[in-house]
Protein backbone atom coordinates (compact mmCIF):
# COMPACT_ATOMS: atom_id res chain seq x y z
CA UNK A 1 0.00 0.00 0.00
CA UNK A 2 1.10 3.48 -0.06
CA UNK A 3 2.19 5.38 2.41
CA UNK A 4 4.17 2.54 4.17
CA UNK A 5 8.08 2.56 4.12
CA UNK A 6 9.16 4.62 7.19
CA UNK A 7 8.13 7.52 5.94
CA UNK A 8 11.10 8.24 4.29
CA UNK A 9 10.96 10.34 1.06
CA UNK A 10 11.87 7.51 -2.41
CA UNK A 11 12.71 8.91 -5.76
CA UNK A 12 10.49 8.00 -8.71
CA UNK A 13 12.07 8.19 -12.28
CA UNK A 14 10.29 8.75 -15.36
CA UNK A 15 12.68 7.76 -18.56
CA UNK A 16 10.83 8.86 -21.67
CA UNK A 17 12.56 8.62 -24.94
CA UNK A 18 13.01 13.12 -25.11
CA UNK A 19 13.08 13.74 -21.39
CA UNK A 20 13.85 12.17 -18.55
CA UNK A 21 12.14 13.22 -15.08
CA UNK A 22 12.88 12.55 -11.57
CA UNK A 23 11.20 13.47 -8.49
CA UNK A 24 11.58 13.09 -4.78
CA UNK A 25 8.38 11.99 -3.27
CA UNK A 26 7.53 12.30 0.68
CA UNK A 27 5.55 9.43 1.84
CA UNK A 28 2.21 11.14 1.59
CA UNK A 29 3.27 11.07 -2.12
CA UNK A 30 4.00 14.54 -2.37
CA UNK A 31 6.41 15.26 -4.72
CA UNK A 32 9.45 17.50 -2.83
CA UNK A 33 11.48 18.36 -5.66
CA UNK A 34 12.19 17.71 -9.37
CA UNK A 35 14.76 17.15 -12.13
CA UNK A 36 14.50 17.17 -16.02
CA UNK A 37 16.24 16.79 -18.97
CA UNK A 38 16.47 15.55 -22.26
CA UNK A 39 17.56 11.96 -23.38
CA UNK A 40 20.79 11.48 -24.63
CA UNK A 41 18.61 9.04 -26.83
CA UNK A 42 21.66 8.39 -29.14
CA UNK A 43 24.75 7.62 -26.51
CA UNK A 44 23.38 4.70 -25.35
CA UNK A 45 23.03 3.37 -21.25
CA UNK A 46 25.90 5.13 -19.40
CA UNK A 47 25.14 8.16 -20.70
CA UNK A 48 21.35 7.96 -20.16
CA UNK A 49 22.19 6.93 -16.08
CA UNK A 50 24.62 9.69 -15.91
CA UNK A 51 21.93 12.23 -16.97
CA UNK A 52 19.59 9.99 -14.91
CA UNK A 53 21.72 11.06 -11.78
CA UNK A 54 21.69 14.62 -12.87
CA UNK A 55 18.05 14.98 -12.68
CA UNK A 56 17.99 13.07 -8.98
CA UNK A 57 20.50 15.22 -7.44
CA UNK A 58 18.59 18.23 -9.04
CA UNK A 59 15.70 17.01 -7.45
CA UNK A 60 17.17 16.41 -4.47
CA UNK A 61 18.70 19.59 -4.12
CA UNK A 62 15.37 21.22 -4.59
CA UNK A 63 13.83 19.28 -2.12
CA UNK A 64 17.07 19.92 0.41
CA UNK A 65 17.83 16.84 0.78
CA UNK A 66 20.68 14.33 0.03
CA UNK A 67 20.93 10.66 -2.12
CA UNK A 68 21.50 9.50 1.80
CA UNK A 69 18.07 10.51 2.59
CA UNK A 70 16.15 8.53 0.64
CA UNK A 71 15.05 4.66 0.76
CA UNK A 72 14.15 3.47 -2.62
CA UNK A 73 14.08 4.38 -6.39
CA UNK A 74 11.76 3.40 -9.05
CA UNK A 75 12.46 3.81 -12.56
CA UNK A 76 9.57 3.56 -15.17
CA UNK A 77 11.67 2.76 -18.67
CA UNK A 78 10.23 1.65 -22.39
CA UNK A 79 10.83 -1.96 -22.64
CA UNK A 80 10.83 -4.77 -23.31
CA UNK A 81 12.68 -5.28 -19.88
CA UNK A 82 13.43 -8.09 -17.56
CA UNK A 83 11.78 -6.44 -14.31
CA UNK A 84 13.39 -8.79 -11.77
CA UNK A 85 16.62 -7.92 -13.14
CA UNK A 86 15.89 -4.14 -13.63
CA UNK A 87 17.65 -4.80 -17.25
CA UNK A 88 16.58 -2.57 -20.35
CA UNK A 89 16.40 -5.92 -22.66
CA UNK A 90 16.01 -3.60 -25.83
CA UNK A 91 15.08 0.17 -26.88
CA UNK A 92 15.35 1.15 -30.16
CA UNK A 93 14.04 4.81 -29.10
CA UNK A 94 16.98 4.88 -26.51
CA UNK A 95 19.32 3.32 -28.47
CA UNK A 96 20.02 0.36 -25.34
CA UNK A 97 20.90 -3.20 -25.43
CA UNK A 98 20.52 -5.43 -21.78
CA UNK A 99 21.41 -2.42 -19.51
CA UNK A 100 21.09 -2.73 -16.49
CA UNK A 101 19.71 0.66 -15.43
CA UNK A 102 17.84 -0.88 -12.17
CA UNK A 103 21.37 -2.18 -10.64
CA UNK A 104 23.22 0.59 -11.95
CA UNK A 105 21.27 3.57 -10.68
CA UNK A 106 21.01 1.79 -6.99
CA UNK A 107 24.72 1.12 -6.95
CA UNK A 108 24.39 5.12 -7.39
CA UNK A 109 22.69 6.21 -4.99
CA UNK A 110 23.08 2.84 -2.32
CA UNK A 111 19.33 1.92 -2.09
CA UNK A 112 17.37 -0.97 -3.64
CA UNK A 113 16.04 0.22 -7.24
CA UNK A 114 12.66 -1.33 -8.62
CA UNK A 115 12.39 -0.60 -12.66
CA UNK A 116 9.16 -1.03 -14.81
CA UNK A 117 7.02 -0.42 -17.98
CA UNK A 118 6.95 2.94 -18.63
CA UNK A 119 3.52 3.24 -18.96
CA UNK A 120 2.41 0.38 -16.63
CA UNK A 121 3.87 2.82 -13.82
CA UNK A 122 2.02 5.72 -15.37
CA UNK A 123 -1.34 3.48 -15.24
CA UNK A 124 -0.44 2.52 -11.78
CA UNK A 125 -0.05 5.89 -10.78
CA UNK A 126 -3.01 7.20 -12.11
CA UNK A 127 -4.86 4.30 -10.37
CA UNK A 128 -3.65 5.03 -6.61
CA UNK A 129 -3.06 8.67 -7.05
CA UNK A 130 -5.41 10.33 -10.21
CA UNK A 131 -8.23 9.44 -11.90
CA UNK A 132 -7.94 5.91 -11.07
CA UNK A 133 -8.31 6.10 -7.45
CA UNK A 134 -11.51 4.84 -5.18
CA UNK A 135 -11.83 1.93 -8.36
CA UNK A 136 -10.60 -1.38 -8.43
CA UNK A 137 -11.06 -2.00 -12.13
CA UNK A 138 -9.52 0.72 -14.91
CA UNK A 139 -8.29 0.68 -17.87
CA UNK A 140 -6.07 3.31 -18.68
CA UNK A 141 -4.92 4.61 -22.05
CA UNK A 142 -2.12 6.99 -23.11
CA UNK A 143 -2.23 8.82 -26.73
CA UNK A 144 1.14 10.46 -27.45
CA UNK A 145 3.81 9.54 -29.69
CA UNK A 146 2.46 6.06 -29.41
CA UNK A 147 -0.31 4.49 -27.89
CA UNK A 148 0.26 2.55 -24.45
CA UNK A 149 -2.64 1.20 -21.94
CA UNK A 150 -2.69 -0.60 -18.69
CA UNK A 151 -5.04 -2.71 -17.59
CA UNK A 152 -5.54 -3.11 -13.59
CA UNK A 153 -8.52 -5.47 -12.64
CA UNK A 154 -9.41 -6.64 -8.76
CA UNK A 155 -6.32 -3.71 -7.69
CA UNK A 156 -3.99 -6.05 -9.70
CA UNK A 157 -2.10 -4.88 -12.49
CA UNK A 158 -2.85 -7.38 -15.34
CA UNK A 159 0.74 -8.57 -16.99
CA UNK A 160 -0.94 -11.93 -18.63
CA UNK A 161 1.09 -14.87 -19.20
CA UNK A 162 4.00 -13.42 -20.84
CA UNK A 163 4.14 -10.08 -18.72
CA UNK A 164 3.89 -8.22 -21.77
CA UNK A 165 -0.20 -7.60 -21.93
CA UNK A 166 -1.74 -4.20 -21.92
CA UNK A 167 -0.51 -3.40 -25.61
CA UNK A 168 -3.70 -1.85 -26.25
CA UNK A 169 -2.71 0.36 -29.33
CA UNK A 170 -2.22 -3.46 -31.03
CA UNK A 171 -5.72 -3.50 -31.08
CA UNK A 172 -6.70 -3.90 -34.81
CA UNK A 173 -9.50 -1.82 -35.28
CA UNK A 174 -9.73 -1.76 -38.71
CA UNK A 175 -8.34 -5.29 -40.78
CA UNK A 176 -5.69 -4.42 -43.40
CA UNK A 177 -5.59 -1.09 -42.58
CA UNK A 178 -2.66 1.05 -42.25
CA UNK A 179 0.65 -0.14 -41.48
CA UNK A 180 1.60 -0.03 -38.21
CA UNK A 181 5.28 0.28 -36.26
CA UNK A 182 4.82 -3.17 -34.94
CA UNK A 183 4.60 -4.47 -38.70
CA UNK A 184 0.87 -5.36 -38.16
CA UNK A 185 -1.73 -3.53 -40.53
CA UNK A 186 -4.82 -1.66 -39.09
CA UNK A 187 -3.79 -1.24 -35.44
CA UNK A 188 -5.40 1.43 -32.85
CA UNK A 189 -1.85 3.07 -32.99
CA UNK A 190 -1.79 3.34 -36.47
CA UNK A 191 -4.54 5.30 -36.55
CA UNK A 192 -4.81 7.72 -33.58
CA UNK A 193 -1.15 7.76 -32.39
CA UNK A 194 0.65 11.30 -32.87
CA UNK A 195 2.76 9.48 -35.32
CA UNK A 196 -0.23 8.42 -37.42
CA UNK A 197 -2.14 12.15 -37.30
CA UNK A 198 1.16 13.53 -38.65
CA UNK A 199 1.71 11.52 -41.52
CA UNK A 200 -1.58 11.93 -42.57
CA UNK A 201 -1.25 16.02 -41.73
CA UNK A 202 1.97 15.94 -44.15
CA UNK A 203 0.19 13.70 -46.72
CA UNK A 204 -2.62 16.14 -46.77
CA UNK A 205 0.02 19.18 -47.18
CA UNK A 206 1.10 17.32 -50.40
CA UNK A 207 -2.04 17.29 -51.77
CA UNK A 208 -3.55 20.89 -51.12
CA UNK A 209 -3.39 24.06 -48.15
CA UNK A 210 -2.47 22.23 -45.26
CA UNK A 211 -0.15 24.63 -42.91
CA UNK A 212 -0.54 22.00 -40.29
CA UNK A 213 1.03 19.49 -42.34
CA UNK A 214 4.28 21.83 -43.76
CA UNK A 215 4.89 23.15 -40.14
CA UNK A 216 5.51 19.37 -39.30
CA UNK A 217 7.59 19.05 -42.33
CA UNK A 218 9.80 22.17 -41.35
CA UNK A 219 9.95 21.02 -37.72
CA UNK A 220 10.53 17.68 -38.21
CA UNK A 221 7.62 16.68 -35.93
CA UNK A 222 4.13 17.42 -34.70
CA UNK A 223 3.97 19.36 -31.66
CA UNK A 224 0.73 18.30 -29.43
CA UNK A 225 0.15 21.68 -28.81
CA UNK A 226 0.49 22.53 -32.81
CA UNK A 227 -2.57 20.48 -33.76
CA UNK A 228 -4.44 21.36 -30.63
CA UNK A 229 -4.36 24.91 -31.97
CA UNK A 230 -4.79 24.21 -35.52
CA UNK A 231 -8.27 22.34 -34.31
CA UNK A 232 -9.16 25.50 -31.98
CA UNK A 233 -8.57 27.43 -35.13
CA UNK A 234 -10.64 25.25 -36.91
CA UNK A 235 -7.89 23.82 -39.52
CA UNK A 236 -10.34 21.85 -41.24
CA UNK A 237 -7.93 19.16 -41.99
CA UNK A 238 -6.54 18.99 -38.67
CA UNK A 239 -10.37 18.73 -37.43
CA UNK A 240 -10.82 16.20 -40.04
CA UNK A 241 -7.46 13.98 -38.61
CA UNK A 242 -8.44 14.61 -34.85
CA UNK A 243 -12.14 13.46 -35.22
CA UNK A 244 -10.90 9.89 -37.38
CA UNK A 245 -8.44 9.40 -34.56
CA UNK A 246 -11.01 9.85 -31.92
CA UNK A 247 -12.86 7.64 -33.41
CA UNK A 248 -10.93 4.75 -33.86
CA UNK A 249 -10.13 5.14 -30.28
CA UNK A 250 -13.09 4.63 -29.43
CA UNK A 251 -13.63 1.83 -31.60
CA UNK A 252 -10.38 0.03 -29.64
CA UNK A 253 -11.62 0.96 -26.42
CA UNK A 254 -14.97 0.78 -26.74
CA UNK A 255 -14.22 -3.16 -27.75
CA UNK A 256 -11.64 -3.45 -24.69
CA UNK A 257 -14.96 -2.74 -22.37
CA UNK A 258 -17.04 -4.89 -23.59
CA UNK A 259 -14.48 -7.72 -22.80
CA UNK A 260 -12.68 -6.47 -19.58
CA UNK A 261 -16.40 -4.33 -18.05
CA UNK A 262 -13.80 -1.60 -16.09
CA UNK A 263 -15.24 1.15 -14.25
CA UNK A 264 -13.53 3.75 -15.23
CA UNK A 265 -11.69 4.31 -18.58
CA UNK A 266 -9.01 6.87 -18.20
CA UNK A 267 -7.53 8.73 -21.44
CA UNK A 268 -4.39 10.46 -20.92
CA UNK A 269 -1.28 11.15 -22.91
CA UNK A 270 0.19 14.54 -24.39
CA UNK A 271 -2.47 14.69 -27.56
CA UNK A 272 -5.01 14.31 -25.03
CA UNK A 273 -3.99 16.57 -22.66
CA UNK A 274 -3.42 19.02 -25.77
CA UNK A 275 -6.85 18.69 -27.04
CA UNK A 276 -8.69 18.46 -24.27
CA UNK A 277 -12.68 17.50 -23.47
CA UNK A 278 -14.14 17.97 -26.83
CA UNK A 279 -11.15 15.27 -27.98
CA UNK A 280 -12.50 12.75 -24.64
CA UNK A 281 -16.47 13.33 -25.43
CA UNK A 282 -15.62 12.05 -29.24
CA UNK A 283 -13.98 9.15 -28.16
CA UNK A 284 -16.38 8.10 -25.84
CA UNK A 285 -19.29 8.54 -28.06
CA UNK A 286 -17.30 6.54 -30.38
CA UNK A 287 -16.83 3.94 -27.54
CA UNK A 288 -20.19 4.29 -26.13
CA UNK A 289 -21.70 3.36 -29.77
CA UNK A 290 -20.74 -0.14 -29.28
CA UNK A 291 -20.40 -0.60 -26.35
CA UNK A 292 -23.53 -3.51 -25.12
CA UNK A 293 -22.07 -4.43 -21.69
CA UNK A 294 -22.96 -0.89 -19.81
CA UNK A 295 -26.79 0.06 -20.71
CA UNK A 296 -27.06 2.21 -17.16
CA UNK A 297 -23.59 4.09 -18.38
CA UNK A 298 -22.15 3.16 -15.11
CA UNK A 299 -18.98 3.26 -16.83
CA UNK A 300 -16.65 6.20 -16.41
CA UNK A 301 -14.95 7.78 -18.99
CA UNK A 302 -12.37 10.09 -17.04
CA UNK A 303 -9.26 12.26 -18.59
CA UNK A 304 -6.02 10.98 -16.70
CA UNK A 305 -5.27 13.54 -13.72
CA UNK A 306 -1.76 13.82 -12.75
CA UNK A 307 -0.25 15.00 -16.32
CA UNK A 308 3.50 14.88 -16.47
CA UNK A 309 3.51 13.61 -12.91
CA UNK A 310 2.13 10.10 -13.55
CA UNK A 311 5.18 8.70 -14.53
CA UNK A 312 7.41 9.80 -11.44
CA UNK A 313 4.57 9.27 -9.24
CA UNK A 314 3.95 6.15 -10.61
CA UNK A 315 7.82 5.05 -9.96
CA UNK A 316 7.83 6.21 -6.71
CA UNK A 317 4.93 4.13 -5.40
CA UNK A 318 6.84 0.86 -6.99
CA UNK A 319 9.74 2.32 -5.36
CA UNK A 320 8.22 2.25 -1.75
CA UNK A 321 6.02 -0.80 -2.05
CA UNK A 322 9.12 -2.73 -2.70
CA UNK A 323 10.50 -1.72 0.32
CA UNK A 324 7.35 -2.07 2.43
CA UNK A 325 6.49 -5.52 0.63
CA UNK A 326 10.17 -6.72 1.71
ZN1 LIG B 1 0.58 -2.28 -34.04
Amino acid sequence: MAGKGGGRPVVGVDLGGTKIMAGVVAADNRILGRGKRNTPAKEGGPAILGTMLECVDEALDQAGLARKDVVAGGIGSPGPLDVDAGVILYSANLNVKDYPIGPELSAALGVPVRVNNDVRVGGYGEYVLGAGRGYSDVLSAFVGTGIGGCLILGGKIVAGATNNAGEIGHVVVKAGGPRCGCGSKGCMEAFASKTAIANRLVKASKKRDCPLGEKIQRKGRLKSGDLAQAVREKDPIAVREVERAAFYLGVGLGGLVNVLGPQVVVIGGGVTQALGQPFLDMIESSARAQIITDPQKLIKFAPAALGDDAGVLGASLFAREMIAGG
